[in-house]
């Protein structure tokens, strides 16, 4: 007897990769690939476009099914896009400095270091 190991269920679309949306009617297609199942997670615009006529009639289809996707909680990133966008300035000014370093002309030493401030 075999333990089969079914995937879960995807967070976006596999024929065009679209992420799914809360609440959002996806179909779920499960299928025999060599000696694994195989899922295959679309979105409705997929299904209807490029699915929906012979699914059934694939190799190795084993069931398919729809279902109402959940988005997971939503994750509060405000603050961590602040600190990133901050955390970008600064680097761009640290680069900005190192593409533009100071002039190090051997001609006038010291007239440059005087009018460097
Ligand atoms: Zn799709």
């Amino acid at each position: 007897m075999n333990d089969w190991n079914i995937q879960s269920r995807a967070r976006a679309c596999e024929a065009c990769g679209k992420p799914f949306a809360d609440q959002e009617v996806y179909h779920t297609v499960l299928s025999e690939e060599k000696a694994d199942l195989r899922r295959s997670d679309i979105c409705a615009g997929c299904w209807e476009k490029q699915f929906s006529d012979g699914a059934r009639d694939r190799k190795g289809f084993i069931s398919y099914w729809q279902g109402i996707y959940e988005a997971p909680p939503p994750v509060v990133d405000a603050i961590h896009k602040d600190t990133a966008e901050t955390l970008f300035e600064n680097s761009s000014s640290k680069t900005t400095r190192a593409i533009y370093p100071p002039p190090t002309s051997s001609r006038s030493c010291s007239n440059a270091n005087a009018s460097s401030r």
